[in-house]
């Protein structure tokens, strides 16, 4: 076919704008009818997602006719998070004006690579950089990349971790490669998140030789347990335990580890926020005192997905860890995103991050986070009302909750899950199975929690 066809036909595409227009209506269509849906697709919806299976098209379609595809199909085959009965995994929502600077910079489709590809997008990253070491409460200088998630940014910042340790030891990853370096201690709580195990398997340090500390019961890694640590040591803490929310006692176990001149790094995917708020700051206590940090932005904080960050207080052991050269790549003066990640070409994920942060400033951010803690609370105290049982102290917006019997608590689970009313996932904490309920969206209120508890109550009958 001849290509200058397609080329008119979407250029009078974007004059129209009448696809824009078709999908702002579906969007608004979703927003309006997010309270009725149910939060977890059915049968019917599911079985329809066949009519995206067929063989890759011959010719061009219409684009009328796709997005009107993905409205009938896709819609109805999502999981409704955005709205205030979702409480599983810790999936939170999206704060609007965020969604909406992403649609805008969605037209934009900048590459956030380098600054002489997108001045606005190194900028808002900066912005974002100062905004978040300062509600953190971080070392000045601390840097910060934007990644697609914590996974990510664990693995981003324990290869800057791992090559700053051998360094040391006079050994240069970069040059010479894993094979025949110095070993590493790697120490980490037994309750550790399992993406750290990943980032570990994928960085050549493994998973077996790792050293676990023992925990107590909420998850949380006994400093008096902590091995001998050296310069050569690597310590992994959490702040946010994935199913009951617990902290490490980051304090103590920062301190024993810079005394040893050990890295620590602080898993605290959806918990380093609990630095952002008044009431829950004790948690993260001596935090600043690490060498590194992975949180999401998308989970606690309510910025759309993906919006993972990784922070490193020593900027050139994250910039050295990433190093990447090309005759063609203009570095300037300015930030350039790709020298803080292995990540070339990405979109421009900090605008939305920036506008979430603006809109919400620090009083907002604050608030946010101790309304899903009172929200986690005041659903906690419901269940035990109900004969619930709540397996962990409930100190963040985690809640591990289960029945009499492990089959009780399976059938209740199931129930739930097929209410179409409210979504929880399942885990097994210490041995025991149980329902974990995470309260991560802005929109859930008591309300919310009093239908969510109600059909708890019946699922257990
Ligand atoms: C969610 C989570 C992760 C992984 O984060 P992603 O954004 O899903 O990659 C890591 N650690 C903890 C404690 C988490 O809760």
């Amino acid at each position: 076919m001849d290509f200058s066809d397609l080329q008119q036909e979407m250029r009078a595409q974007l004059v129209a704008k009448e696809l824009f227009a078709q999908a702002q209506s579906y969007a608004y269509d979703y927003i309006d009818n997010l309270a009725e849906m149910d939060v977890f697709p059915f049968a019917p919806a599911l079985a329809d997602l066949e009519m995206f299976e067929e063989t890759l098209p011959a010719q061009p379609a219409s684009p009328a006719q796709i997005l009107g595809m993905l409205h009938q199909y896709g819609s109805k085959a999502t999981v409704a998070q955005t709205g205030g009965k979702y409480f599983g995994f810790v999936n939170g929502s999206a704060v609007p004006v965020a969604l909406a600077a992403k649609w805008l910079a969605d037209v934009w489709d900048q590459n956030a690579a380098l600054f002489v590809m997108s001045p606005i997008t190194a900028k808002l990253e900066a912005i974002c950089e100062k905004w978040l070491v300062q509600l953190f409460k971080l070392p000045p200088d601390t840097a910060a990349a934007f990644v697609g998630g914590s996974s990510l940014a664990g693995v981003y910042a324990l290869a800057a971790a791992r090559n700053e340790l051998l360094n040391r030891q006079g050994w240069d990853v970069g040059e010479q490669g894993l094979f025949g370096a110095p070993p590493l201690k790697v120490v980490l709580g037994g309750d550790a998140h399992s993406s750290v195990f990943k980032a570990l398997s994928l960085l050549g340090l493994g998973k077996s030789r790792v050293e676990l500390v023992p925990v107590d019961a909420q998850g949380r890694m006994l400093a008096g347990k902590l091995p001998k640590l050296d310069s050569a040591t690597l310590v992994i803490a959490q702040a946010g335990n994935v199913c009951g929310g617990a902290f490490d006692p980051l304090d103590e176990i920062c301190d024993a580890a810079n005394q040893a001149r050990a890295w620590v790094h602080v898993d605290g995917a959806f918990g380093l926020w609990a630095a952002a708020a008044a009431k829950t700051s004790y948690l993260t206590k001596g935090m600043e005192k690490a060498d590194s940090w992975s949180v999401d932005a998308h989970k606690t904080l309510n910025a759309p997905y993906d919006c993972g960050i990784v922070l490193c207080k020593e900027r050139a052991a994250l910039v050295n860890s990433m190093r990447a050269a090309g005759s063609y790549i203009q570095f300037s003066a300015e930030r350039d995103a790709m020298s803080l990640t292995p990540e070339m070409s990405r979109r421009g994920r900090g605008v939305e991050l920036w506008a979430t942060l603006k809109y919400l400033g620090q009083a907002g951010v604050a608030s946010l986070v101790e309304h899903l803690c009172s929200m986690a609370q005041y659903f906690a105290h419901q269940l035990a009302a109900q004969g619930f049982i709540i397996l962990t102290d409930v100190v963040f917006n985690q809640i591990v909750v289960k029945c009499a019997t492990p089959e009780a608590t399976a059938a209740a689970l199931e129930k739930i899950q097929a209410s179409g009313k409210c979504w929880c996932g399942g885990a097994v904490w210490q041995n025991q199975l149980a329902i974990r309920v995470s309260v991560c969206s802005w929109q859930t209120d008591k309300e919310d929690i009093d239908d969510c508890v109600k059909i708890f109550a019946e699922a257990r009958k």
